[in-house]
């Protein structure tokens, strides 16, 4: 019998969601370039489901019911295209291919061309959710032709996580626009991590908790309207664990040098493009940067010193103005985000729905928590809002609530603690609200140097100045 959707690749991403379709009522035929795991595979968690194991690509496609619907889940990058390859020769017009990797966009915007000029229709699906969210319901971010959406959309449906307003799937617009949201979604997601570091950092050692009121203070912030989320959550799970042979906290015992696979790099290298400011995401993807310079850093704490003081600190007092700045902050990272997405939008043509695409991370994604119901809400209210910090709730959350925010990362200053992502958002808030900035001399050096010419406040048209000759006399 054939079946109705296929799956290449069978790592953990597409092992889990091989199974999540199948328990939807889909079954399905796997391959997977190595024989040893799809063997495997059928021998333990596929054992008495229906799928279909197929151990070549003849065997794959014609296991498929026409028009045949592909996902593929291999290492992003080369892989994908040589699987493409292959596939190419043994598939028919209208035959679907997703790809659910984390590839970049341009690499989908180019694959589309190529296999669309074949009668072949590509989508680029962007996943999240990890391995457990790939099992029980990820959130999904298809972009291709809406026609070839729509063949999907009773499978992606079922298979997404669902929360309070739907599945967390919808279709994203043409091309490369599901990557490209899935790569903002990550870059989100390492501004958001960093944020939490920081607000441990600070708890730790100028707040002095233990890991018994570091585990209470994030487990009391997961219940907050505000901060609940995925990642408070777990957060507040790392540190119940204990090293079973030290007893010392788990965590503590972990190096500090954060590994990254890109896709916060290429949120940084497309907002730098498209001039998109992003400074909570840049210092999130530097913050990775510099602690996995581990050696140097160890070298040079013997030759730097910083102020050496902990200021004395009301606990209490000091661990509600950390919430207060990690929300404030993460507001400042969500606005830039939304704003990314928003230029993207109008400079590609993938007619994004913001409010859609905060809601479809509201759960099965690594970023979902209630604070996406907010943004949904004030997109929903204004599709043309400017920037997320003038959405009326946000704006006055953070008039609330900036002072304890200005004391935090003071503090973190005069204690010589780095916080490069709660100053990134302090410093986004500040040159967004301020009217003026300091960059008419910036104009003016400019002219000076390279007679770039600039523009006056008080009368109109373009000047130049020869700043050396007034300058001299
Ligand atoms: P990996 O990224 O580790 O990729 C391993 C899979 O790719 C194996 O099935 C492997 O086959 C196959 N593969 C590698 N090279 C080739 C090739 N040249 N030809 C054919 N197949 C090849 O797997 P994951 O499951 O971790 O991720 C799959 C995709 O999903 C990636 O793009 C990843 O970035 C993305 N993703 C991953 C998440 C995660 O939490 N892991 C979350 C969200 C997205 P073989 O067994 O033969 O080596």
């Amino acid at each position: 019998m054939a079946q109705s959707f296929g799956l290449i690749g069978l790592a953990v991403m597409g092992e889990n969601l091989a199974l999540n379709i199948e328990r939807n009522g889909f079954p399905i035929a796997v391959y997977n370039r190595s024989r040893d795991k799809t063997d495997t595979f059928m021998a333990t968690r596929a054992q008495g489901k229906q799928v279909q194991p197929t151990y070549s690509l003849e065997e794959f496609v014609a296991a498929l019911e026409p028009p045949r619907k592909i996902l593929i889940m291999v290492k992003a990058g080369g892989p994908v295209d040589a699987v493409i390859e292959q596939l190419k020769p043994l598939l028919a017009p209208g035959d679907i291919l997703i790809d659910g990797g984390n590839s970049l966009y341009e690499d989908t915007e180019r694959r589309t061309q190529d296999l669309e000029a074949l009668g072949l229709t590509y989508i680029g699906m962007g996943v999240s959710g990890g391995e457990e969210g790939a099992l029980n319901g990820p959130s999904l971010m298809p972009g291709g032709t809406r026609s070839a959406y729509e063949k999907i959309e009773p499978i992606v449906t079922k298979i997404a996580a669902q929360v309070d307003n739907g599945p967390c799937v919808t279709y994203i617009g043409p091309g490369g626009s599901g990557h490209y949201v899935k790569m903002v979604h990550n870059g989100i997601e390492y501004g958001d991590m960093q944020l939490i570091a920081e607000a441990y950092d600070l708890l730790k050692t100028v707040g002095g908790l233990n890991q018994a009121q570091l585990q209470a203070t994030f487990a009391a912030w997961n219940q907050t309207d505000e901060l609940n989320s995925f990642l408070i959550e777990i957060t507040a799970e790392i540190f119940k664990v204990s090293d079973p042979d030290t007893q010392e906290p788990l965590v503590e015992l972990i190096q500090d040098a954060a590994g990254q696979k890109g896709t916060g790099r290429w949120t940084v290298m497309s907002a730098l493009e498209l001039g998109v400011s992003i400074p909570t995401i840049i210092a999130a993807v530097n913050a990775r940067i510099m602690s996995s310079i581990k050696a140097e850093r160890t070298a040079a704490a013997q030759e730097l010193s910083g102020p050496g003081l902990i200021a004395p600190v009301d606990q209490a007092t000091f661990i509600d103005q950390v919430r207060d700045a990690l929300y404030c902050s993460k507001i400042c990272s969500y606005a830039q985000g939304m704003a990314l997405l928003a230029k993207a939008s109008a400079e590609f043509g993938y007619g994004l729905n913001l409010a859609e695409m905060a809601r479809i991370w509201k759960g099965g994604c690594i970023i979902r928590a209630g604070f996406l119901s907010k943004i949904e809400r004030a997109f929903t209210d204004n599709p043309q809002l400017p920037n997320l910090l003038l959405a009326p709730e946000f704006k006055q959350t953070i008039l609330d609530r900036q002072a304890a925010w200005r004391s935090v990362v003071a503090t973190a200053a005069q204690t010589g603690i780095a916080v490069p992502a709660f100053s990134a958002s302090l410093d986004y808030f500040d040159s967004y609200r301020r009217d003026r900035l300091p960059q008419n001399l910036t104009q003016a050096q400019r002219d000076f140097f390279g007679a770039h010419t600039y523009e006056r406040i008080d009368k109109p048209g373009t000047f130049h100045t020869e700043w050396a000759a007034l300058a001299n006399g």
